[in-house]
């Protein structure tokens, strides 16, 4: 008899931009409701998804990317941590399996604070994860969810998700923290993407002539909001504004024709964009062993 594999080795996707080494690191997937999404009945956003042959509840990667520039090593965002239940929180062994130490990393930037992409900042007893790093994230989501009024109109659980739990992953970073403003590592520009969060930001990583935008949760489920990019999803702070940054970040992306990587694109998340019809599609990296 032989023992059939029950996983996936833990998923890990190099990308190179010029000098620069971008990686896909895994932090596991989630299950979103399908209520979740609006501007789309639960009928049309269902069928949406059994046409492209997904799961309904819709399954969603959650991706972070290390990035290697002169020397360094940048982590964008951190995953879920141990908040969301055990098909999340798989950071560390990926990045173990990738062979990088969390001490090895120098900088972690955030595209915005929000669980699945900041609750692994910190381990189960509040220290901080990244002992050397230094934490770029934009001002107006720390003082959006440091706002005391805004937090007080919540739910009880809204509060502990969106308020307490962002506080306390950058409370042990606060003396080393710095504003995602310009260029903030190597290579690397932060570009403000508003509306997710207030303070939602993309990484642009340049280096020679080749260009990869990091885009954060410009989608959530590409099956619905690249042909529909006024699709959103009920944790959008703003929900037109984030509707009118996903046009303008899908219609450049698609002008551009350069890869794109997003945090909930399906691993390990690089793909290009192309205009179809009154929406967009996306056409994946094709994988190779030989890094291009
Ligand atoms: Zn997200």
């Amino acid at each position: 008899m032989i023992d059939l594999p029950t996983a996936q080795v833990p998923g890990i996707y190099h990308r190179r931009i010029g000098e620069i080494v971008v990686t896909a690191v895994s932090d596991g997937y989630y299950d979103t409701p399908i209520a979740a999404y609006r501007g789309i009945t639960i009928e049309e956003a269902s069928s949406a998804f059994e046409r492209r042959f997904q799961r309904v509840p819709p399954r969603i990667s959650i991706n972070a990317f290390l990035i290697r520039s002169k020397g360094r090593i940048a982590l964008v965002d951190t995953g879920a941590g141990d908040t969301m239940g055990p098909t999340l929180g798989l950071l560390q062994r990926t990045l173990a399996t990738a062979g990088v130490a969390p001490s090895d990393i120098d900088t972690v930037l955030l595209t915005h604070l929000h669980p699945d992409h900041s609750n692994g900042l910190v381990g189960p007893d509040g220290s901080a994860l990244f002992p050397r790093a230094e934490l770029v994230v934009s001002e107006a989501d720390v003082r959006f969810r440091k706002d005391d009024g805004a937090r007080a109109r919540h739910t009880v659980i809204e509060q502990l998700r969106y308020y307490d739990h962002p506080r306390r992953q950058i409370a042990p970073y606060a003396d080393r923290t710095k504003h995602a403003r310009g260029e903030v590592f190597p290579g690397v520009t932060a570009v403000p993407l508003p509306g997710h969060t207030p303070g939602h930001t993309g990484y642009m990583v340049s280096s020679g002539s080749e260009t990869l935008f990091i885009w954060g949760d410009i989608c959530h489920a590409q099956e619905l909001q690249f042909p529909n990019p006024e699709v959103t999803v009920a944790f959008d702070v703003d929900p037109e504004e984030a509707v009118r940054t996903r046009r303008r970040t899908l219609d450049r992306a698609a002008a551009d024709g350069i890869p794109v990587a997003g945090m909930h694109v399906h691993f390990p998340g690089l793909i290009r964009i192309v205009r179809n019809g009154s929406g967009y599609s996306e056409v994946p990296e094709i994988w190779a062993y030989e890094m291009a």
